[in-house]
């Protein structure tokens, strides 16, 4: 018995934009299952998810581990409530940029190219600084702002001049489509006086949730998705109480994020036969991309002990970026230099935990080579997914790294950050000349920064790797869809999170368009 015409799989980023979005036409009856609970209005909102300037990385979350590089292990953070990571997050809003677009229409995805994105960018955000220009937008539900000069900590105010005094040209507007490097503010989602997080949740379903046609059942944990042949036809549930329901529905969408979305696909049958066999999974479509194409941007950190008095506990975490662009690299703009405003020993393995907060700089790859991978190591949904990571395999990834760390060791060793420096934590000048220390310094205490996509990469069917066609709808499959970062085909050249919106938004454009 079909009781509704679209069932969204996860309440994240991705999914509450998408039963917002249809649910506006109350002739389409939508259902959204959410593992994590839904919280129906701001003040019944944990303290964590609404502050802007700490991630919540416990409270509501996965509890995942990862496999960083091979053999260590690491904490893989990912939001178990409505809103998901969007809910969670570090609130940096960048946009990707048109080579990214550009790249994903020449593989062979028809209208996914920039002039296709930049209206969903559009539609999605209330920028409060750049409004008024033309690739900005100004009415969407997002609220995105920019630190200005006197909310600088002395830190960020330091990293500037710096930064300058290198020769990094100075940019207003990280978000301007041309891309500039150079140094300047982050563009993040703050709302308010700038503390307010406004997560997907916030900003769609709040509006969205007294529908008559949209239910959303939250703390139900989807299995796999049940088919008919090869058409979905509904899925299976897990309830809080652990009891089981199949739910059925005209289309399936699954937005249950870059690990979850491919493990349900991989519980449900749909993957690569021989995985599916080991796993004793019966295989309705043997679909080897289903996984495979983890992509994340590596950070690695250089830390400098401050003098007195230069950071507070007060200070925010990152306020400035500089974008350049790797040497050699074929992409532009691939890489950041964060200023690390306020930074804990503890997150520093090697620093002397008696002289208090550090600053420091964080590099990172944002177009790198390197790919991952996210397997079953059970059927049982109650078990985590092996996430394999490969940060920095690629010799590629690895030299530009390496380059960015002698950028970041050289921002704090000279000018203005110097000034403010009472020694750098862990690294000399001769280790930073040191290509092979570095390097392992790099693998030793390389993180992610939570960027994971690519694991449903969109992509014709000629592509060994594409689970899902330009409509997203699953290769193969009918009634089935993925709509969420794991879609992504090669990641974008900054932060995921505001091409997710654009993602979900682009799809219910599709869905409108009649396909
Ligand atoms: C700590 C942290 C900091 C980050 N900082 C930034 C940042 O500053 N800027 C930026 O651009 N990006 C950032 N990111 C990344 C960005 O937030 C994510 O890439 C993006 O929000 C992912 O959106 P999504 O829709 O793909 O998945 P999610 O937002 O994770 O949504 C998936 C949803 O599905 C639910 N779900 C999963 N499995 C099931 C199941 N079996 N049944 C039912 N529901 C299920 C989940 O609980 C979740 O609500 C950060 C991520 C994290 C974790």
């Amino acid at each position: 018995m079909k009781t509704f015409d679209y069932i969204i799989v996860g309440a994240g980023t991705a999914g509450a934009v998408i039963a917002s979005r249809l649910t506006e036409d109350e002739n389409i009856k939508v259902l959204l299952l959410e593992a994590g609970p839904h919280f129906t209005s701001i003040e019944d909102t944990p303290r964590d998810l609404l502050d802007s300037r700490a991630v919540s990385v416990d409270a509501h979350d996965w509890h995942y581990i990862t496999q960083v590089t091979p053999g260590r292990d690491f904490p893989y953070a990912r939001g178990k409530v409505s809103g998901g990571c969007s809910a969670v997050n570090g609130v940096i809003s960048l946009r990707g940029l048109p080579q990214d677009f550009r790249a994903w229409a020449a593989a062979g995805n028809t209208g996914w190219d920039w002039e296709d994105i930049l209206p969903m960018y559009k539609r999605i955000e209330n920028d409060i600084d750049f409004g008024y220009a033309s690739y900005h937008g100004s009415s969407g539900k997002i609220p995105i702002q920019r630190f200005k000069p006197d909310q600088y900590s002395p830190v960020v105010a330091s990293f500037k001049e710096s930064a300058m005094a290198d020769g990094y040209a100075w940019v207003p507007d990280h978000n301007h489509p041309n891309g500039y490097d150079g140094v300047g503010p982050i563009p993040m989602n703050r709302a308010g006086d700038g503390s307010l997080r406004v997560s997907s949740s916030i900003a769609y379903l709040l509006d969205a949730q007294s529908r008559p046609n949209l239910t959303i059942k939250d703390r139900t944990m989807v299995n796999k998705v049940l088919f008919s042949g090869k058409q979905a036809i509904g899925v299976e549930v897990i309830h809080a109480d652990n009891s089981v329901e199949s739910i059925f529905g005209g289309e399936v969408i699954l937005s249950a994020g870059t690990i979850n979305s491919p493990s349900i696909l991989l519980r449900s049958g749909v993957g690569p036969v021989d995985d599916l066999d080991r796993l004793k999974i019966d295989c309705v479509n043997n679909l080897q991309g289903v996984g495979s194409n983890l992509i994340d941007h590596s950070l690695a950190v250089v830390a400098s002990y401050p003098k007195p008095g230069i950071v507070n506990e007060t200070d925010d975490d990152v306020q400035m970026v500089i974008h350049y662009t790797a040497p050699g690299s074929s992409h532009i703009n691939d890489m950041q230099i964060y200023c690390l405003g306020k930074l804990g020993a503890e997150r520093f393995p090697g620093a002397d935990p008696t002289r208090g907060l550090m600053f420091g700089t964080g590099i990172v790859i944002n177009r790198p080579e390197s790919r991952g991978r996210v397997t079953l190591q059970s059927s049982d949904p109650n078990q985590q997914p092996r996430i394999d990571h490969r940060l920095n395999s690629h010799a590629e990834d690895m030299r530009k790294m390496v380059d960015g760390v002698r950028r970041g060791y050289e921002l704090l060793t000279t000018g203005a950050l110097k000034d403010i420096s009472d020694g750098i934590a862990v690294l000399t000048d001769d280790m930073v000349n040191d290509t092979k220390f570095i390097e392992q310094y790099i693998t030793d205490r390389s993180a992610t920064i939570w960027h994971a996509v690519g694991t449903c990469k969109m992509g014709p069917a000629t592509d060994n790797h594409a689970v899902v066609d330009q409509y997203l709808k699953v290769h193969e499959c009918t009634s089935l869809r993925v709509v969420d970062c794991s879609i992504i085909p090669d990641h974008v050249s900054r932060n995921p999170m505001l091409t997710c919106y654009a993602i979900a938004e682009r799809l219910v454009d599709l869905i409108r368009a009649g396909h």
